[in-house]
């Protein structure tokens, strides 16, 4: 019994798998100014970001379940990120029981809506979790 069957991995097939971490995140501002789902609360007018952030990260769910005593997270892609926290309209901080720092709207606390990373002290916030500004309301001022 010879066991040749050892096939050479074919570079050329091979998807791109890993990402590098510094490949993930790119020079890119926002386009569009983001309000809260809930109350429509601007929480960061347009061309405020500095760099967005294609990887997963685990966000706390906006409804908790309750008699559970851990924080529940759901993974969220995308998130814009920025240094200046005075860069947002209207933001507020949470702490889950972690310790970790998120960020939810400054009016009605709705999210999180992004966290803060602990190391860099960037804060980044999703889309997903925020509507656009429709843009026939963009010219009040
Ligand atoms: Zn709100």
């Amino acid at each position: 019994m010879s066991s040749s069957s050892l096939s050479l991995p074919s570079a050329s097939m091979k998807p791109l798998e890993k990402e590098e971490n510094n490949g993930a995140v790119e020079a890119k501002t926002n386009e569009e100014t983001l309000v809260c789902k809930i109350c429509q609360t601007v929480v960061i007018l347009k061309n405020m970001t500095t760099e967005w952030l294609n990887e997963e990260r685990e966000l706390p769910l906006p409804r908790q379940k309750k008699g559970i005593d851990h924080t529940q997270t759901e993974p969220v892609r995308g998130y814009f990120g920025v240094k200046d926290i005075f860069a947002f309209e209207n933001v507020g901080f949470t702490r889950s029981s972690e310790g970790k720092r998120f960020l939810v709207c400054g009016e009605c606390e709705q999210g999180p809506v992004g966290y803060v990373d602990p190391e860099t002290e960037m804060n980044y916030v999703t889309p997903e979790r925020l509507d656009v500004l429709q843009a026939s309301q963009d010219g009040k001022n």
